[in-house]
C-alpha cells in the first residue's frame, strides 16, 4: 500500500474498503509470509483455549442451519423459544459453542438471534451501524473463528439501513457520526444513488475485506474449515435471501 493509496478515502482504519490493499493497518503482507504466520492453533493458544472445533458442522452445513432458523421465523415456527432459558443460562456459564457468526448492522429492526431462531450460545454476533469492518470487529470475528471454532461468518446488510443511506447523501451530521461514511463510501460509489444495491454491494465489500485483510481468516478459509457468506434481510417478510 502506498503512501498515496493510505490516504485514499476507500482507506479506513488502514484497511481497504475494496479489498484489493493486501494488508492491514498500511503494511502490505506477503500471502505466502500470512499463511505461514497465522497459525490458528498459535493464536488460540496464546488466547488460553484449545482453539478450532467446538462446532460439528462443516461450513455449508452451518449456513444451512441458520438459514432454515430463518425460514421457521418467516413462517412464526420458531423453536429456539421452547429451549429451557434457565437450563441454557447455567449450561452455558463456563462455556459457549457457538456454530455461527454473523457481522449485523446495528439497526433495532435486524434482530439476529431472532431473524436466525437461535438462542443463547449458537450464535457470536458482532453489530456496528452499517456492518462495516473495522479493526475491533475482524479481531472479534477472528476470535469467534479462531478459538470457539465457528464454521461460518455471515455478512448481514438489511433493507432501508440508514447507515447507507446517510452515506448516499453525505450531509454533514453531529458527532462522530460521519465516521461511518468513509467505509460505506465504495458502496455507494458502485451502486449508483441505489439504497438496496448500495445495501447490497457493501455487504459483498465487507465480506471481501474480511476474506481478504484478515490473514487469520484466509487461513481458516483456504482449509475448508470457514466460509464468509453474505446475506439481505428485508424488514416486512423477515427473509434472509443469500447473495453472491
Ligand atoms: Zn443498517
Amino acid at each position: 500500500m502506498t503512501s498515496a493509496h493510505a490516504s485514499s478515502p476507500h482507506i479506513r482504519f488502514g484497511i481497504c474498503s475494496y479489498g484489493h490493499c493486501a494488508g492491514m493497518l498500511g503494511r502490505p503482507v506477503p500471502r505466502r509470509a500470512v499463511l505461514a504466520s497465522s497459525g490458528g492453533a498459535l493464536l488460540a493458544a496464546t488466547l488460553g483455549r484449545r482453539g478450532r472445533a467446538q462446532t460439528t458442522l462443516n461450513p455449508d452445513e452451518a449456513l444451512t442451519r441458520l438459514m432454515e432458523g430463518n425460514k421457521r421465523f418467516v413462517a412464526k415456527q420458531m423453536t429456539s423459544l421452547n429451549d429451557d432459558l434457565a437450563v441454557l443460562r447455567r449450561n452455558t456459564v463456563t462455556k459457549q459453542e457457538p456454530f455461527a457468526s454473523i457481522l449485523s448492522c446495528a439497526d433495532s429492526r435486524v434482530p439476529v438471534e431472532l431473524i436466525f431462531d437461535q438462542t443463547i450460545g449458537h450464535v457470536f454476533v458482532t453489530r456496528i451501524a452499517g456492518n462495516i469492518c473495522t479493526p475491533e470487529i475482524i479481531a472479534s470475528l477472528e476470535y469467534s473463528a479462531v478459538v470457539l471454532g465457528i464454521a461460518v461468518i455471515l455478512v448481514l446488510g438489511h433493507e432501508g439501513c440508514g447507515a447507507v443511506k446517510a452515506a448516499m447523501a453525505g450531509n454533514a451530521v453531529p458527532g462522530q457520526i460521519s465516521a461511518l461514511y468513509a467505509p460505506l463510501r465504495p458502496a455507494v460509489e458502485r451502486a449508483n444513488h441505489d439504497l438496496t444495491a448500495a445495501v447490497k454491494a457493501n455487504a459483498q465489500i465487507q465480506a471481501d475485506l474480511l476474506s481478504t485483510a484478515s490473514p487469520v481468516l484466509m487461513d481458516l478459509t483456504s482449509r475448508g474449515h470457514l466460509k464468509v457468506a453474505v446475506g439481505y434481510y428485508t424488514l416486512a417478510d423477515g427473509v434472509v435471501t443469500l447473495l453472491g
